[in-house]
C-alpha cells in the first residue's frame, strides 16, 4: 500500500484540475484497500477510480483512496455465453478489447469510454442505445464502516438512466471491488440503430456487421466527435439529457417545432442536453481557459489552467441560459466535489 502526503491530483482527474490531496492511498489489492479502511475508517474517505467524471473544485482535504486492484477472469463458459469477473482497477476500454479480441458480445457499444470497471454500474454507463446493466450479473463491494463484503445482483443495483442505488441510498456507503458480467459467445444481439454507426457501415460497406466492426464505428465516431482528455481536459457529457413530460415538449414545439427528443415511454421524452446550449449559442463560449467544447455542446472543458471553480461557474451560467430558455432544470452528469 502506497501512501503519500499533499499529493497533486492533475493527473488523477481527466478535467486536468490542480487540486491537493491531504492523503493518498494506492489500493492495489483487497488486503491493502482493507488495510486502509481499518486505519482511516473514521475520517473522510474520498474514493476515486479514473478520474472521469468528477469536477474538483477544491483541494481535498480527506484521504483520497485509489483503487487500484487489477485483475479478470473467465468464471464459466456455457452453450453461448461467458461469465467473467473484473476487479474494479481495470481500465474499462482495456476490458472492453480484451472482450473482442475473444469476440464476446456485449460491451461493442460501450468502446472508449473511460474510467475504470468499479465505477462502471455507479452510473450505469451508457452509450449508442446500450447500458452496463444490459450485460451485468453481480458487483462486489466491501462496506466502508464494518468492512463486511457484501454482493448485489442486477436487480439490487436499482439501475436507471445514468443512475443506480450506489448514487442514492447506498451513496458513500460501499467500495465496488469487482463486477461480474454475461456476455454472449455467439449469437450475439446487436444493437446498430444508431443513425451515426449506420452512417459508417454505409460508407465502408459495411453490411453484416461484427461486434468488432460495431467497436471500430463507435470508436471511429467518438474519436471525430468528442475531445481526447489527455489533449483537452474534459469529462465527457457534463449534463444528463433532460427528461419531460409529453405535455411539456407539445410547449416546447409551439416555440421550437425542430426540438429533437427521444421519446423512453408514453408519457416522457428525453431531450439531447447538447441541442438545448447549441440553440441558446453557447456551442464554443470561452471563459478563460473554462470552455463549452465548439463541436460538441454537451461537453465543458478545461483549455489548460482553469480551475474547477471557473469550470463550475460556467456550468451554472448554462443551467441559467438553459432555464431562462426553455424552462428546463440540467442536472450536471458529473460528480462534482
Ligand atoms: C471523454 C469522455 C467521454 C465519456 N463518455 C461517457 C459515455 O459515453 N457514457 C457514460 O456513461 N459516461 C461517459 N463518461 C463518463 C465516465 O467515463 C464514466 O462515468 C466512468 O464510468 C467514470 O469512471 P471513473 O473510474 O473515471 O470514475 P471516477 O471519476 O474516478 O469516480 C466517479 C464517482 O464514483 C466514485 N467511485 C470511483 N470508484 C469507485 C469504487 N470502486 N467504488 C465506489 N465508488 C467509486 C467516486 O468517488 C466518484 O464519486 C465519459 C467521460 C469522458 C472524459
Amino acid at each position: 500500500m502506497k501512501v503519500k502526503h499533499n499529493t497533486s491530483l492533475k493527473s488523477f482527474n481527466t478535467f486536468g484540475i490542480d487540486v491537493n490531496a491531504r492523503t493518498f492511498i494506492k489500493a492495489a489489492s483487497l488486503k491493502d484497500l482493507k488495510d486502509a479502511l481499518k486505519q482511516n475508517y473514521s475520517e473522510d474517505l474520498f474514493i476515486l477510480g479514473g478520474g472521469s467524471n468528477m469536477l474538483l473544485t477544491r483541494d481535498i482535504n480527506a484521504t483520497v483512496l485509489h483503487i487500484d486492484i487489477k485483475g479478470k477472469e473467465v468464471l464459466e463458459v456455457s452453450e453461448d455465453h461467458v461469465l467473467i469477473r473484473v476487479n474494479a482497477g481495470e481500465n474499462w476500454h482495456d476490458v472492453v478489447l480484451w472482450t473482442l479480441e475473444n469476440n464476446w458480445g456485449g460491451f461493442e457499444n460501450l468502446s472508449l469510454i473511460p474510467g475504470n470497471i468499479g465505477t462502471t454500474p455507479i452510473q450505469n454507463i451508457g452509450a449508442y442505445g446500450v447500458e452496463i446493466k444490459d450485460n451485468l450479473v453481480s458487483v462486489k463491494a466491501i462496506d466502508i464502516q464494518t468492512l463486511e463484503e457484501v454482493e448485489f445482483n442486477n436487480e439490487d443495483c436499482e439501475f436507471g438512466y445514468r443512475d443506480s442505488v450506489f448514487k442514492n441510498k447506498y451513496k458513500g456507503k460501499y467500495i465496488i471491488t469487482s463486477v461480474n458480467f454475461r456476455l454472449t459467445t455467439k449469437n450475439h444481439k446487436l444493437s446498430t440503430n444508431y443513425g451515426a454507426i449506420q452512417e459508417v457501415f454505409k460508407q465502408k460497406g459495411v453490411s453484416n456487421p461484427s461486434v468488432k466492426d460495431i467497436s471500430n464505428a463507435v470508436i471511429e465516431i467518438r474519436q471525430q466527435k468528442l475531445p481526447d482528455p489527455k489533449i483537452l481536459g474534459n469529462s465527457g457529457s457534463f449534463f444528463k439529457n433532460p427528461v419531460v413530460s409529453i405535455e411539456k415538449l407539445t410547449e416546447l414545439q409551439r416555440i421550437h417545432p425542430e426540438i429533437p427528443f427521444y421519446k423512453i415511454s408514453e408519457k416522457e421524452v428525453k431531450i439531447p442536453a447538447g441541442w438545448l446550449i447549441e440553440s441558446v449559442g453557447l456551442k464554443g463560449y470561452r471563459e478563460g481557459d473554462a470552455g463549452v467544447h465548439k463541436n460538441q455542446a454537451l461537453v465543458l472543458v478545461n483549455y489548460g489552467a482553469a480551475t474547477g471553480h471557473e469550470i463550475l461557474s460556467l456550468s451554472k451560467k448554462v443551467q441559467k441560459k438553459i432555464l431562462k430558455h426553455f424552462q428546463i432544470e440540467l442536472q450536471p452528469e458529473v460528480n462534482i466535489f
